[in-house]
Order: C-alpha cells, then sequence, then structure tokens
C-alpha cells in the first residue's frame, strides 16, 4: 500500500523545497522527491540554485573580487603588499562548505517542519501516483492528493562540445583546481559573464563568444552599454556575432572554429571551454503514459498562469514551466501553488520578477526597458543618475554606473527601474517594490534616503524624472 500525502513535490530545488515547506507550514501532509546527490555521494536538498549555480558562483565570485581588488581597488587607498596569491583549492573548499552548510540547512528545515524527504528519481504514474527510484535500487511508491512538480532544468549541451575534461558547464566552471592560462567561453549570458568574470579574475585570459550581434540584448540598452565597457577596461574579451561550428580537443589545448561577426572563419585556442548557451526543463523520465502532464517541444511542462497542468491535482513551478529561469521566480511559483492547493489565494506578479547579474559592476532591473515601451507605444518619462555623483559610491571607489526610473508620462507610475553599478542587486529592490505598490516617481522622489548611502543614486533617479534631481544638472 503506498503511503499517502496531501502533497507530494517532486524536485527539493528553489521552487520545490518552498512548495514543500509552505505546504507544511498549512498544514498539508507533504513529501518532497529529489534525486541529487551532493559531492560527497549524500543526498543533497537545493536544486541546481544552492548545489551548482546561485549560492556556489556567489562564493566564487566574491572570492575572486577579494583577489582582483587587491592588484587593482587597494592600490588606490595607500595599501600595499608583496603579490597577491591565490590558493584556488582553498577557495573552491570554502565554496563546498558554503554548499553543504545550506543544503543541510533545507534538510533541517524540512525536518522541523515535518516534510518527509525522499532521496531518489520521482516519476509521475497516472493517478497521482509517484514512483520514487531510491539510491540503493528499491522503489516506493507514494499517494498524493496533489502533485507539484518542480524539477528544474539542466545545462543545453552542443552537439559539437560534447562536456568532458575540458569542455565544461556551470558545474565544471565551479570547481576547477586551478586558473586555466586561457578560458573560451561560448555565450555572453548570465553563466558566462558571471563565471567568466570569476576566473579572469584570478588571472584567466577569458574570450567570450556570443551569437547575437548585441550584447545583454534583455537588459535596457544603455546599461548594456555601460556594462560593455567596464567588462571591457577589465580585460574580459566580449566577442559578438560568432557563430561556433565546432570544437575539437588536441594535445594543446580546446580548437574551437567559428565564423566572426564579419563572417571571417576563426579560431581560438584555450585551455577550458565553458559552454553557456542556456539551459533546459528537467523533464526526461519525470512523466509516465497516460498522466493527461502535456510537454511542450521544449519539453516545459505546459501550465496556466496559476502553475496548473490541467490535470486535476497536478501543478508544476520553476525551471521546468515557461518563464525566466531564475531561483526567486521558483520561489514565488511553489509558494503561490501551496498556497492555492490549502485554499488560499495564491499569486505571482510576473512583471515584477527583479533580474541581477552578479558581475562587477553590478546589473539589476525589474519592469520594462525603454526599448519595449517604445516598442509598445507606452509614453515615459525617464530619469537617470551617476554613482560618479553619489559620496558613497564615491568613497567607496565604486564609481561606475547608473540608476535610470523610468515612469509613465501621464500618471508618473513607474514601470521600471534600471541599474548597473556596486551593490545593485539591493537597489533594484527599491523599483520592485514600488512597483508592487504601483507607486509613482514622485513616491520615490519624496521617500527620505538615508545619507551617504548608494540608496541615493535610486532617490536622485527618481526626482530626475521630473528634472528635479538636486546633485546634478537636469
Ligand atoms: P542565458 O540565456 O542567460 O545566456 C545564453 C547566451 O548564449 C545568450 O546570450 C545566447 O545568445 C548565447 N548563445 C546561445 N547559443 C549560442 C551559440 N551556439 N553560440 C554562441 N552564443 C550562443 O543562459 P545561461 O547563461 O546559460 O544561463 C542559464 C539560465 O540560468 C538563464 O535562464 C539564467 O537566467 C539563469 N541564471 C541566472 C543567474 C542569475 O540570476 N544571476 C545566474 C546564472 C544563471
Amino acid at each position: 500500500m503506498s503511503e499517502q500525502f496531501d502533497v507530494i513535490v517532486i524536485g527539493g530545488g528553489p521552487a520545490g523545497y518552498h512548495a514543500a515547506i509552505r505546504a507544511a507550514q498549512l498544514g498539508l501532509k507533504t513529501a518532497c522527491v529529489d534525486a541529487a546527490l551532493g559531492k560527497d555521494g549524500k543526498p543533497a536538498l537545493g536544486g541546481t540554485c544552492l548545489r551548482v549555480g546561485c549560492i556556489p558562483s556567489k562564493a566564487l565570485l566574491d572570492s575572486s573580487r577579494q583577489f582582483w581588488n587587491m592588484g587593482h581597488l587597494f592600490a588606490q587607498h595607500g595599501i600595499s603588499f608583496e603579490k597577491p596569491a591565490i590558493d584556488v583549492g582553498k577557495m573552491v573548499a570554502r565554496k563546498d562548505a558554503i554548499v553543504k552548510q545550506f543544503t543541510g540547512g533545507i534538510a533541517a528545515l524540512f525536518k522541523a517542519n515535518k516534510v518527509t524527504a525522499y532521496a531518489g528519481f520521482g516519476q509521475l504514474q497516472p493517478g497521482k501516483v509517484v514512483k520514487v527510484k531510491q539510491h540503493d535500487g528499491s522503489e516506493v511508491e507514494l499517494a498524493g492528493k496533489n502533485i507539484i512538480l518542480a524539477a528544474g532544468s539542466d545545462s543545453i549541451e552542443l552537439p559539437f562540445a560534447k562536456y568532458g575534461e575540458h569542455i565544461i558547464d556551470n558545474v565544471g566552471a565551479l570547481d576547477l583546481q586551478e586558473v586555466p592560462k586561457r578560458l573560451g567561453v561560448i555565450g555572453a549570458g548570465v553563466i558566462g559573464l558571471e563565471l567568466g568574470s570569476v576566473w579572469k579574475r584570478l588571472g584567466a585570459e577569458v574570450t567570450i563568444l556570443e551569437g547575437l550581434p548585441d550584447f545583454l540584448a534583455a537588459a535596457d540598452a544603455e546599461v548594456s552599454k555601460v556594462a560593455a565597457r567596464e567588462f571591457k577596461k577589465q580585460g574580459l574579451d566580449i566577442k559578438l556575432g560568432c557563430k561556433v561550428s565546432n570544437t575539437e580537443v588536441k594535445a594543446d589545448g580546446v580548437h574551437v572554429s567559428y565564423t566572426d561577426a564579419k563572417g571571417a572563419a576563426q579560431e581560438l585556442v584555450v585551455d577550458k571551454l565553458l559552454v553557456a548557451v542556456g539551459r533546459r526543463a528537467a523533464t526526461k523520465g519525470l512523466l509516465a503514459e497516460g498522466t493527461g502532464v502535456q510537454l511542450n517541444e521544449r519539453g516545459q511542462v505546459v501550465v496556466d498562469e496559476h502553475c496548473h497542468t490541467g490535470a486535476e491535482g497536478v501543478w508544476a513551478v520553476g525551471d521546468c514551466v515557461r518563464g525566466p529561469m531564475l531561483a526567486h521566480k521558483g520561489f514565488e511559483e511553489g509558494i503561490a501553488v501551496a498556497e492555492l492547493i490549502a485554499g488560499l489565494p495564491g499569486h505571482v506578479n510576473y512583471d515584477t520578477l527583479p533580474n541581477v547579474i552578479y558581475t562587477e559592476p553590478e546589473i539589476a532591473w525589474v519592469g520594462k526597458t525603454e526599448e519595449q515601451l517604445k516598442a509598445e507605444g507606452i509614453p515615459y518619462k525617464a530619469g537617470s543618475f551617476p554613482f560618479a555623483a553619489v559620496g558613497r559610491a564615491v568613497a567607496m571607489a565604486e564609481p561606475a554606473g547608473f540608476v535610470k526610473v523610468l515612469a509613465h508620462a501621464e500618471t508618473d507610475r513607474v514601470l521600471g527601474m534600471h541599474l548597473v553599478g556596486a551593490n545593485v542587486s539591493e537597489l533594484v529592490h527599491e523599483g520592485v517594490l514600488t512597483m508592487e505598490f504601483s507607486g509613482a516617481a514622485d513616491d520615490l522622489a519624496r521617500i527620505c534616503h538615508a545619507h551617504p548611502s548608494l540608496s541615493e543614486a535610486v532617490h536622485d533617479a527618481a526626482m530626475a524624472v521630473d528634472k528635479r534631481a538636486i546633485h546634478k544638472v537636469n
């Protein structure tokens, strides 16, 4: 007889563990099935985000930032020392310890909230039964009144660049044991820029080949322009409009054949090649025949705006469904579905999801870009303010970048906020909050911001919407 649950979640990543904990908080008997193992071979909850994504990359970004600053920033402060050195093994071990702390933290939260964790691969059967193939080869069957599919995503592999020792994805790039002399990256997206930055700061020569002709096409064009300029200054070589056609691992490195933006055939030779061309829904083997759940042509679980699959009592959230592959989008969907199951009005506002790229300077935005507003014919006003005019940013020796607030030309309602600069991963939430409360640029302008703080750039940008910024000529 299968064990009965009110809710069974397949996948213990950001979307799945939020769904499971919230369901348990609401008094529902909940199980969560996850197949992942940590580096120690033991079950590790937390998904891509905690094991091989957001958290470990931030650990390495922070280590490499400190190292880079020693060579590039400290002298300005009058600090000098013998040549800086980096112990890559120690840096990676620190990252692993952080991962272990946080994956273990989810296990502890499950225990405290009485979520039953099953370690193994879960497959949905017809009739809301989940078959779990456990790591020792045994199988258990669980029956749920509600099922939440939260299977996550995997790196896309290019057919001519199979992963191995020299050609790596995000997982490999987080675990290099020494700094590669030459690192090639395919894809100037979020992973390419973040992990390319890590190894560049530690001394690698980094060349990024991007297929599209525009840099960071999803971001506001002014933000992309400033970011591209800063990355160039750091020595990141980003080549746009490149079509990679082949790779070959030879004794002297990985040979990457591509045509450049002018159509000329080129070859790049690198010691390691990071492929970061996007991710796809990890739905292979997730569904047995006859569940009534549909996958689309991209392998994503088809859901409506409430994350319902159309099969009675079956929901899906996070990277395995439509929408941006962001951990925090998964968090919100997981919570919303648990609340809907419990009869509460769960809801996700997809218009106010913040985007952040943790480069140096950081890039962040919420809402529409100027390009989108123009294309949609929405009348708007823009106010921007540079960090170079913010006392705190200059005192921190972080003057690069700006904040831009976009507001409706007639109602003044904030439609977007675009930022590039120090700590903008935190500042963007002023835009998120304002938009969530349907606030106006004038509301932001009339809120007292601490001086001196980086947030003054947001304040002055909001004032600049009506040409009344104090610290610049409007
Ligand atoms: P991405 O979609 O951000 O970027 C992929 C890039 O590769 C794009 O610029 C694309 O044009 C380019 N590309 C695709 N095919 C190519 C080819 N054949 N040759 C050259 N360029 C090619 O994907 P990613 O960087 O792999 O990240 C995967 C997902 O993980 C994304 O959805 C991302 O949002 C998410 N993620 C988010 C964060 C964050 O929020 N900070 C961090 C890491 C990953």
